[in-house]
């Protein structure tokens, strides 16, 4: 009798399958979980390979993470710069995607949005912003977050006043 399938401790994909190129075991989770945890570390081995199962068709819903960059504006306002890049690798004009003003209870760990806009990118993928937080609740802390497609990465805003 053969032993029960291993699975990805992620996704819970089979490993090792002969017909899924994705399924290689990288030490109890898939390649292709891994694969694309190590291109947003930025592993250049790792995002050429995961570049390349896109564009062979192998992760039609791979959006590689976008660079945001925060920072406080002396009148306290925050303003933010995000820029894709391609799954292909090259350049992605004008994508349209949500910025979202989120505030989070960190001990009960809920967040809230508190205002979102929906934003295009400029034809070099890139597009800016500024809001100002109002102030927050005691214990709250302020995120920004980016949302495309199935996707949303959110990153908290330093230095933003509260309540304390
Ligand atoms: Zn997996």
């Amino acid at each position: 009798m053969n032993p029960p399938s291993e699975t990805c401790n992620i996704c819970r994909r089979i490993l090792d399958c002969e017909n899924d190129p994705l399924s290689t075991d990288c030490g109890g989770d898939c390649w292709g979980c891994i694969g694309e945890i190590e291109a947003d570390m930025g592993c250049e081995y790792s995002l050429r390979k995961v570049r390349e199962e896109y564009s062979s068709g192998l992760r039609p819903d791979w959006i590689p993470s976008p660079n945001v960059v925060l920072t406080q504006s002396g009148s306290g306002a925050t303003h933010i710069l995000v820029e894709f890049v391609h799954p292909s690798g090259g350049v992605w004009p004008e994508v349209e995607f949500t910025l979202s003003f989120d505030s989070k209870d960190v001990p009960k760990n809920q967040s809230k949005t508190i205002e979102s806009v929906v934003l295009v990118a400029d034809r070099g993928g890139a597009a800016q912003y500024e809001y100002s937080f109002p102030k927050l609740k005691r214990n709250n802390t302020a995120w920004v977050s980016v949302e495309l497609q199935s996707m949303t990465w959110s990153k908290p805003v330093l230095g933003c006043d509260t309540d304390a």
